[in-house]
């Protein structure tokens, strides 16, 4: 059964990017990030920076000021409740900012002040009194590129003489017409028409036939071997600034299973645990799309209020659904894999794996399962997971996560749940 979700499309207009299955899920999972983050990711790992000039000094700023921006542009950031620059902005900011211009290759999961500081680079380097193009910003979806621009938008909107326009489908260009704004935000294909109908930026335009004298940066939540050999092509002699992601670990978390007959056992004994589930938030992870519709039918048939997170769902009702989990309008959501894959809901302290994660070899998924349960430590809050064993194959399993992380995985009896506390 196919248990991937929509897939977010530029596949037809897509100019010089190629969005393949993978990548489109990359975005529209940064997107869900996206969508449902309101405040900064915490990371305290340490910023690795790779200067293309090593001799020349590593600038990094504390605070705002320190990037002498315009006031207006100060005070758009203030008015967005930023205090100090993030970790990656601390690096990057005066990067992008440098004069001569310098290229920026960097990396750094969702939520960690990307766009805020690609955002508030544009927004620098414009001069509003010139009424062509200056930059260019390109997003692999027009969602993204709807956001983005918000965000744009929002920072600059004490300096109301830069103007921004969105080249994605919908908006149509005329040929040979003169293009006032300062900043274009699209995707690939409509920018690529643009480009050879409209924008002036005074060079000509899109990713190919910038000048050289453009700066260049790239961005990214994720960076698997594509996405940085596609980088390094387009993006000439970068600095490079990576920011891991915290480590996940079960230290904190107590782990359980449960012994069913079969799907119907399983959940039996998940209504046994309901109790226990609804004190705190719970997310209950199922192998396929049939099987979490199925359970959550089954939920709400017993009278619980339980939200269902689907891939056959838009991304925006995918992040309605979220929104509503993380502000706590339902305390339970039922989900698959693919669906939550990449979504941090930090409120969630019991996991349930109705179907235990199992890998295309049919052996454990050690990865997957770190994933749904685990924390990163230091902000480790504590957790239960339960798994729910319907086999002997299911037992096996739990015997290899068990081997694998060495943490005991505990026998729970949901006729007796006390256990648990
Ligand atoms: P990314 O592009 O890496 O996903 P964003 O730039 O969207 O990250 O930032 C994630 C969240 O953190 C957003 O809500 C944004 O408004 C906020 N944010 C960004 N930079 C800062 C900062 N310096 N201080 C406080 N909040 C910030």
């Amino acid at each position: 059964e196919d248990i991937n979700g929509n897939i977010l499309g530029e596949k037809n207009e897509n100019g010089g990017f190629r969005n393949d299955g993978d990548t489109a899920d990359l975005a529209e999972q940064s997107l869900l990030n996206k969508l449902i983050r309101r405040s900064l990711v915490r990371n305290r790992n340490q910023v690795e920076v790779l200067q293309r000039d090593p001799t020349s000094p590593l600038y990094s700023v504390k605070t705002f000021e320190e990037l002498r921006l315009k006031p207006e542009l100060l005070k758009g950031v203030y008015n967005m409740g930023f205090n100090r620059p993030s970790r990656i902005q601390e690096n990057a900011l005066p990067m992008m900012l440098a004069q001569p211009p310098q290229n920026l290759i960097a990396q750094s999961q969702s939520g960690t002040g990307k766009t805020a500081a690609f955002s508030l680079a544009m927004l620098s380097h414009v001069n509003p009194a010139n009424k062509w193009t200056q930059c260019l910003c390109i997003s692999p979806t027009y969602e993204l590129a709807l956001q983005i621009g918000k965000v744009i938008e929002q920072m600059g909107q004490f300096y109301p003489d830069v103007k921004l326009a969105y080249a994605i489908r919908g908006n149509k260009m005329e040929r040979g017409k003169n293009l006032q704004e300062q900043i274009v935000i699209g995707t690939p294909g409509t920018v690529l028409d643009w480009c050879t109908k409209a924008i002036e930026t005074r060079a000509s335009a899109s990713i190919d036939f910038l000048p050289r004298t453009a700066r260049c940066s790239f961005f990214s939540a994720t960076f698997e071997d594509s996405v940085w050999n596609f980088a390094e092509k387009v993006v000439p002699d970068p600095n490079i600034i990576k920011l891991k992601r915290e480590e996940e670990t079960l230290d904190t978390i107590k782990q359980f299973y449960v012994l069913c007959k079969e799907k119907e056992d399983k959940f039996t004994a998940l209504c046994n645990l309901y109790g226990s589930l609804t004190i705190a938030q719970a997310m209950i992870f199922c192998h396929t799309r049939k099987m979490a519709a199925w359970l959550t039918a089954q939920l709400t048939k017993e009278g619980h209020q339980v939200a269902l997170l689907s891939g056959e769902m838009t991304v925006e009702q995918r992040a309605a659904v979220i929104d509503r989990f993380r502000n706590g309008k339902e305390k339970v959501l039922v989900t698959t894999n693919v669906c939550s894959r990449g979504i941090d809901v930090e409120q969630v302290s019991l996991v349930v794996n109705f179907d235990l994660p199992v890998g295309m070899d049919g052996n454990a998924d050690n990865e997957t399962y770190l994933h749904r349960i685990g924390r990163t430590g230091r902000f480790g809050r504590r957790g239960f997971a339960v798994n729910m064993v319907d086999s002997k194959h299911s037992m096996d399993i739990i015997n290899q996560i068990e081997m694998h992380f060495n943490r005991r995985i505990t026998k729970l009896d949901t006729d007796n749940v006390d256990e648990m506390e």
